[in-house]
């Protein structure tokens, strides 16, 4: 079967062959239809994230993934089944507490490996195997979009962490900001303007006022999404992080998705007083200056709130689901750029400016 990798010593993904996997004790057998591209693929392909499975030589790409049941074998799946599967699973030398609890994406390093990031081949493939219990049964209708339940479910776990962080008093947000203009910002960037009807998701706020902060100039794609959402673009050059609360308004929400590192700080100046940031990027090592004294002085006198989060799990993609069902449907495609097939697989990698989601289709419904 063919198959999109990272080979050691070699720059950018390839299309190998591999044998179709033959599923182990209790796994089934999955037929890929869609898989997404990240910034996370475009660091492992760099090199700053990740790494491979042990003792190999190449990794499979691909964590954001939407697939057919093919061969249940012997699992209580059903042949022709839609299904989203979760991106950590054991590490080699076994399981630990947290996958016994269900909660692998509150594992820490070492403790898990991620498919297609680090230590486990990923989804893109024209087969795969896995576990049933990493598996979430998908709407067929939507089975287009599928991919997008694995970014969609990283911003419920990161709502859930956020919210619970202010579930001690009451509070009531109205304004939110969103760092990062490409797929991960904008999906969130709807989900905070729009609010989801769905009690198994953490998107049911919908925030008076969104906002996303980016560093184009227009015309820009992005930013024309942006508006259309109904939100409000910060140009980062004209209004840096720390002075959005005098140019526009102090943020009761920030959501950080750049993986550059001095928003980590500047978050907590963009901050109303008792709100909280959310931080999702993955910088490598960074050194710069900050006014630490202030930093933690902000935190203090205005109860503000930083959470770093990572990863999801099942719950999370539920949730997901439910925030795809009610998503405009014109936004879902619009932030669709590119459709690779495995036999011309490049214009799924390239990152210009008129890149938002691209998605390699193995198959289709
Ligand atoms: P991406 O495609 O690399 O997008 C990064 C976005 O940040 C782009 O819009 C980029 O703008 C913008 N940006 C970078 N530096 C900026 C700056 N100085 N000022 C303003 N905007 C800046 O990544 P993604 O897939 O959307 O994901 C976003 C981040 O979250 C990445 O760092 C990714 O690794 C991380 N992530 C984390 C998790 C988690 O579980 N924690 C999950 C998924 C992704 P341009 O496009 O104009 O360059
Ligand atoms: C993936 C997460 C993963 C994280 C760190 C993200 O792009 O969506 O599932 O935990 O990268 O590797
Ligand atoms: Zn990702």
């Amino acid at each position: 079967m063919k198959a999109i990798a990272v080979e050691r010593g070699s720059e950018g993904p390839a299309v190998i062959e591999k044998p179709r996997p033959e599923p182990g004790e209790g796994e089934a057998l999955l037929r890929t239809l869609r898989v997404g591209v990240d910034g996370t693929d475009h660091e492992v392909i760099g090199g700053s994230h990740g790494g491979f499975p042990e003792g190999e030589d190449h990794m499979v790409l691909g964590h954001e993934a939407v697939a057919v049941v093919e061969d249940a074998d012997g699992t209580d799946l059903d042949e022709g089944d839609v299904v989203v599967p979760t991106v950590r699973r054991p590490p080699a030398d076994g399981t630990n507490e947290y996958f016994e609890r269900g909660e692998p994406d509150m594992a820490p390093e070492g403790e898990y490996v991620e498919r297609g990031i680090v230590g486990d081949h990923g989804y893109m493939a024209e087969y795969f195997t896995s576990s049933p219990e990493y598996l979430v049964p998908f709407p067929e209708d939507l089975w287009e979009f599928g991919f997008f339940a694995e970014p969609v479910s990283i911003t419920e776990k990161a709502l859930e962490h956020a919210y619970a962080s202010r579930s001690a008093f009451d509070w009531s947000p109205e304004s939110a900001l969103v760092l990062g203009n490409r797929s991960l910002g904008l999906i969130t960037l709807a989900m905070l303007e729009f609010g989801v009807e769905s009690d198994r998701s953490f998107a049911e706020h919908d925030f008076d006022r969104t906002y996303c902060l980016g560093r184009r100039e227009r015309p820009d794609l992005t930013v024309d999404i942006i508006e259309e959402i109904g939100a409000t673009y910060v140009n980062s050059n004209e209004t840096p992080l720390d002075a959005v609360p005098e140019d526009f308004e102090p943020m009761d929400f920030v959501y950080e998705a750049t993986g550059y590192a001095p928003h980590a700080f500047e978050t907590v100046e963009a901050l109303a007083p008792n709100g909280v940031g959310a931080l999702l990027g993955i910088p490598d090592s960074w050194e710069f200056e900050v006014d630490g004294g202030r930093i933690h002085n902000e935190l203090v006198l205005h109860n503000k709130a930083l959470v770093g989060t990572v990863n999801s799990h099942v719950k999370h993609f539920e949730g997901a689901i439910d925030v795809l069902e009610e998503l405009p449907g014109w936004l879902l495609e619009d932030l669709v750029t590119t459709v690779a097939t495995p036999e011309d697989v490049a214009p799924a990698f390239e990152y210009g400016h008129d890149q938002i989601k691209a998605v390699v289709e193995f198959d289709t419904l």
